[in-house]
């Protein structure tokens, strides 16, 4: 098909043109047509001179009333000033610099003039409009993202090129011929020239649906189909449930969600394809005890787990409280990057050799170096700090394992349906006992020092704190205005809690002593916690009862949610002061939301809201495609659409084998190419 023809297959784009589309991810035709128009400039409707206005950027029409005159001001500056009427007021336009566009004005012309006009009350004047001849300017034309050397013109120019190529040669049409029909969608050929090449509005409006249309609904057909990467066997089958022996060693009662997430995890292992299930719960809920359930009966059983989480501590933390969780009858591990050199190879034989039930460990559980005897579950925690492609890898330590991955971040539910689109779920809508809702208060910078009096009282009274600055996670550079946790923790430690045990703990510090500093938090030896971000997740300290924020504003919603749940974990009551000198209207909204509401999901909705689903997701990997036209947000009814479409297509043909499925068979590949491999093919 043509349109995999390279770009350089067009006329006017050599070497140096094809490396500026290449910058853009443009390397075939077919990249080309993709290239959807950023906005557009509407040359389609000329405003009278009288009304245009001010500033605003818009099309005139009108007759050139003098050639341009030519002014020399100084040396390499010459204007061209001409006048334009459009029956009714005259238009004074200048240009600077471009004799080769003065010079194609003349009189009488009737042009279009593109840009913004100033007026004085008298005098109307344009400045470096652009210009075209009115018989043929009259339309909505493209502006499209760009790289520098590269001009809309250049692109519209190529695009034109494209499309007549693959008009001519035909071009393969992506979603059944049935389902455009029921959506009412129009053809892809027709989208493209449409979103290019817009006659009005609608044309507009009608390629975008069409095309978010075929972007979730291929998405959706990838993400089906990895949910059923496994039509293969389930190896790892669990004979029986164990879950009795587990909870008969548990100093607590399963809450009854914790017991349905088992349970549901239990089922999966004994049918007949291998487990892909997420279990979503907000902070405190519970996870690891589910996660160690379901590891349990698989260990009873004579197989490996293997438990990935992103960051040491994190890991460090797990493993302990696995540990306890499943008794000393199940041996434990813990691989992380600062495993030094001969301790990691007995840990690396001991795995090998089946001695370990249990692994624990970072990213260096991917490394290579790293075999299972027998890995019948891999699990996750965290699962949008790894992209569905690191998941995979780790799967593929053993044959076709049971994947079980566990979030605490509320991912809105609107968006859960995509990010995890490939996995069954379980929700732990249930807090254990006791718990009780976090106090909230926002506060401006003023009140910091009676903010540090209410955390004195509570130590003085036993209890332990934490105060938190927006400062970098592992490996970013420490931006200057930003509270340093460790210019803080010096500020702090000699001021105000003078004579208190303060601690400092960043991620710049050795793992060896961030442990060792979390575990004097842990024995309450260190009182008041002087942190950044590192214990966003995990840490579990029941007397901890007060959080401090500093710089409040600098945190998503969703991250000041994981934060604060790291008080409120025991019997007493807990409080979190956020501290702002933000004074916007929309910095004020999100931190009340935070005071109204200890529910994680609908801190998520709002965090979405205020923010959008780029924000939302930050710089996090989610490890989804990058998707062009669609927005996960707002196409969500088309979303949802096309996931019904998708699974009723598959349901006919699940391998997508039929040939008139086979361009979607590619375009899938190609949209999870972008991701990395999934054995998608
Ligand atoms: P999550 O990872 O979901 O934030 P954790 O698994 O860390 O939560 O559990 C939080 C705390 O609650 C831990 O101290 C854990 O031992 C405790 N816990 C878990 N389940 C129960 C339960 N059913 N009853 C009482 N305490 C529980
Ligand atoms: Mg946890």
């Amino acid at each position: 098909m043509p349109g995999k023809a390279s770009v350089r297959t067009l006329k006017g784009v050599g070497e140096k043109r094809a490396a500026l589309y290449e910058k853009l991810g443009i390397c075939t035709v077919l990249d080309l047509l993709q290239h959807y128009p950023r906005t557009y400039e509407d040359w389609s409707k000329a405003v009278p001179v009288s009304l245009a206005t001010p500033g605003e950027p818009l099309c005139v029409r009108g007759w050139v009333v003098n050639a341009p005159t030519e002014y020399r001001v100084r040396k390499g500056m010459t204007l061209y000033r001409f006048r334009v009427t459009d029956g009714q007021a005259t238009l004074q336009v200048t240009l600077f610099n471009n004799p080769y566009a003065a010079a194609k004005i003349r009189r009488d012309d009737e042009i279009l003039l593109y840009g913004t006009v100033v007026s004085d009350g008298r005098r109307a004047e344009m400045t470096s409009p652009q210009i075209e001849p009115a018989a043929t300017g009259g339309r909505i034309r493209p502006l499209y993202p760009l790289t520098e050397g590269l001009t809309s013109r250049m692109v519209e120019t190529n695009v034109a090129q494209a499309l007549e190529l693959v008009s001519q040669c035909g071009v393969p049409e992506l979603l059944p011929a049935d389902l455009r029909q029921r959506e009412d969608l129009c053809g892809r050929l027709e989208a493209w020239q449409k979103i290019h090449f817009p006659q009005s509005e609608q044309d507009i409006l009608d390629a975008r649906r069409r095309l978010i249309y075929e972007e979730l609904f291929v998405l959706q057909l990838g993400l089906l189909r990895l949910k059923r990467r496994s039509r293969s066997q389930n190896r790892a089958l669990l004979a029986a449930d164990h879950t009795d022996g587990y909870t008969a060693g548990l100093p607590f009662a399963l809450t009854g969600a914790q017991r349905r997430a088992i349970a549901a995890c239990v089922a999966d292992m004994q049918g007949e394809r291998p487990m892909s299930r997420l279990v979503q719960g907000d902070v405190g809920s519970g996870k690891t005890a589910v996660a160690a359930g379901v590891a349990y009966s698989l260990i009873r059983e004579g197989w490996q787990a293997a438990m990935m989480a992103p960051t040491e501590i994190l890991a460090e933390q797990h493993a302990t409280s696995l540990q306890k969780l499943l008794g000393d009858d199940v041996r434990v591990g813990l691989l992380t990057g600062s495993v030094p050199a001969a301790a990691r190879r007995r840990l690396e034989a001991a795995i090998a050799a089946g001695e370990i039930d249990l692994v624990v460990g970072t990213h260096a559980l991917i490394s290579e170096s790293v075999t299972f005897a027998r890995l019948g579950l891999v699990i996750t925690d965290e699962q949008h700090r790894f992209g569905v492609a690191q998941r995979a890898r780790l799967a593929a330590k053993g044959q076709n394992p049971h994947m079980l991955v566990m979030s605490a971040t509320p991912i809105p539910r609107t968006l859960a349906l995509i990010v995890y689109g490939d996995l069954d779920v379980s929700v732990l809508d249930e807090l254990p006992p006791g718990r009780q809702p976090v106090e909230t208060y926002a506060v401006g910078g003023d009140k910091r020092e009676r903010a540090y009096g209410y955390v004195r009282r509570h130590l003085d009274e036993g209890r332990q704190g934490f105060i938190v600055c927006p400062l970098v996670e592992e490996g970013e550079t420490t931006p200057s205005d930003l509270n340093a946790a460790t210019a803080v923790y010096r500020e702090l430690s000699e001021g105000p809690f003078r004579g208190y045990r303060v601690g400092l703990l960043h991620g710049k510090m050795k793992a060896a002593e961030k442990e060792a500093t979390m575990a004097a938090f842990a024995a309450g030896n260190i009182q008041l916690l002087v942190s950044t971000t590192v214990i966003e997740v995990g840490v579990d300290v029941p007397n901890a009862v007060i959080m401090v924020v500093e710089n409040a504003d600098r945190f998503g919603l969703a991250q000041l949610h994981q934060l604060r749940g790291r008080v409120g974990r025991g019997v007493h009551r807990s409080t979190c002061i956020l501290i702002s000198d933000s004074r916007g209207e929309e910095t004020r909204r999100r931190l009340q939301v935070m005071c109204a509401t200890g529910d994680g999901f609908r801190i998520a909705d709002e965090d979405l809201k205020l923010r959008g689903p780029g924000d939302f997701f930050g710089n996090r990997q989610h490890g989804l495609p990058q998707l062009r036209v669609a927005d996960l947000l707002e196409d969500m009814p088309l979303l949802q659409r096309a996931q019904t479409a998708a699974g009723l297509l598959l349901a006919d043909d699940p391998d997508l084998t039929a040939p008139q499925n086979a361009p979607l068979r590619e375009e899938v590949a190609r949209l999870f190419d972008r991701v990395g491999e999934h054995g998608l093919n």
